[in-house]
């Protein structure tokens, strides 16, 4: 959607698809960073930001085998937005599609599900799409796939994917606010397992980490278990757990950390998660995938408008990107390798002697600047260029 809305706001033609009839889907977390903010307010859509319900923090929280830790303070960053908003995509992805909607080359078919690859010869030259209404084929001089960690329009075009391989699924269910809040607090890590919780607008977005594939035998221990699981990991949740009543409740969300070698081929480009799937690790995905669309519609807007697009121009694209996406990958398998992971809380005692707890308290705070950089703004944050600021 962001790539759609800047080349359209560029003056090239561009169509969307997007399979699903809304956007009002629950397989991603809420976050928006400071950097993503920074962009909103590149291309003038702060106000409309603001007027959508969300949280805002400024600090990220952990609490660590009941020891709250702060890792992260976005307060401490020197320039730009120093806070992050944790805002449902669904309403951020209609802000997006709504001033997209607004540029007379801009298209959105919603409900219309890419199928396939087109080809002229070795190029990928559009896709073929099935919608309510029917079969439908787009033609394009560039098709690029934002179609998420298990996208078909890559697996149509046989790039190869390099799989790295995360131990953990995730749980994702929703409870309600009760009456007594802690400070905002993203995660709990217990020697049982991992818990996120993101605060929304009257209720907790939850998610717990499992075993990969571990879900039957979650079910298979029952939902007693699984009630009990959150209230000794979270207490402050207690009260609230039984608002799951069945395994209808309780979402499966499969994670993956990989990445394509070659992000391209003649006329075709993936980008975001469809290039390299991030996991939930430090909430920074869709952070990655923005600054993807950014980089792709600097350097790719001049080539659409002449009508000079060659391959030479995607491998650009990849160029700028592949370093800073495999740079966070890597501290993402590193943060699961270590306490990421069901069980992670199991390798410090709990609870924390007071002896590391002082440590924590020594090592932690001048770790938080280069945390709010690396997390808030990201290994390469992106500015729109003026080319596309300018039309
Ligand atoms: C459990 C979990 C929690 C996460 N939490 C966070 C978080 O809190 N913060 C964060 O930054 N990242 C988080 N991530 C990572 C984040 O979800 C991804 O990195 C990010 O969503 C990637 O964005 P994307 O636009 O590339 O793909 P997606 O967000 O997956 O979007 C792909 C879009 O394409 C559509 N689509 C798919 N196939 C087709 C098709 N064939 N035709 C048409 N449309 C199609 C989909 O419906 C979807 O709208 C999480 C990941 C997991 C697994």
């Amino acid at each position: 959607m962001m790539l759609g809305l800047l080349l359209a706001r560029a003056g090239v033609d561009v169509v969307v698809l997007e399979k699903h009839a809304d956007f009002f889907r629950d397989f991603r977390g809420d976050t928006i960073h400071p950097s993503t903010i920074d962009l909103i307010d590149q291309l003038g859509l702060r106000e409309r930001f603001d007027a959508i319900p969300h949280n805002e923090l400024s600090r990220l929280d952990m609490v660590l085998n009941g020891t709250r830790v702060t890792p992260v303070n976005f307060a401490l960053l020197r320039r730009g937005n120093r806070r992050l908003a944790l805002m449902p995509q669904w309403d951020f992805l209609r802000m997006l599609s709504e001033a997209a909607a607004e540029l007379p080359n801009f298209r959105l078919l919603m409900h219309a599900e890419a199928t396939g690859l087109l080809h002229a010869g070795d190029a990928v030259a559009g896709v073929t799409a099935t919608a309510p209404t029917g079969s439908l084929r787009i033609d394009a001089a560039l098709t690029v796939a934002a179609d998420g960690r298990t996208s078909a329009l890559r697996a149509a075009s046989g790039l190869p994917v390099t799989e790295f391989g995360v131990p953990l699924d995730v749980l994702w269910f929703r409870l309600p606010r009760p009456e007594v809040n802690p400070p905002d607090t993203l995660g709990y890590v217990t020697p049982e397992t991992l818990f996120i919780t993101i605060p929304r607008t009257g209720y907790y977005q939850t998610a717990m980490i499992i075993p990969k594939d571990g879900f039957d035998a979650v079910k298979r221990d029952g939902l007693p278990e699984f009630r009990g699981k959150v209230a000794r990991s979270v207490p402050f949740l207690a009260p609230v757990v039984d608002a799951v009543k069945s395994w209808d409740d309780v979402k499966l969300l499969s994670v993956q950390i990989n990445r394509l070698q070659r992000w391209h081929r003649p006329g075709f480009l993936c980008i975001g998660d469809a290039a390299h799937a991030m996991s939930p690790a430090f909430g920074v995905g869709i952070n990655y995938a923005i600054q993807d669309a950014v980089a792709a519609a600097n350097l790719l807007v001049g080539p659409l408008r002449d009508g000079t697009l060659s391959e030479a121009d995607l491998a650009r694209v990849q160029k700028r990107r592949a370093r800073p996406v495999a740079r966070m990958q890597s501290l993402q398998l590193a943060l699961h390798n270590a306490i990421g992971k069901p069980g992670g809380g199991a390798i410090l005692p709990s609870p924390l002697p007071w002896s590391l707890r002082a440590l924590l308290k020594v090592v932690v705070p001048p770790l938080r600047l280069v945390s709010a950089h690396v997390l808030g703004r990201g290994f390469r944050p992106e500015r729109v260029s003026p080319a596309i600021l300018r039309d």
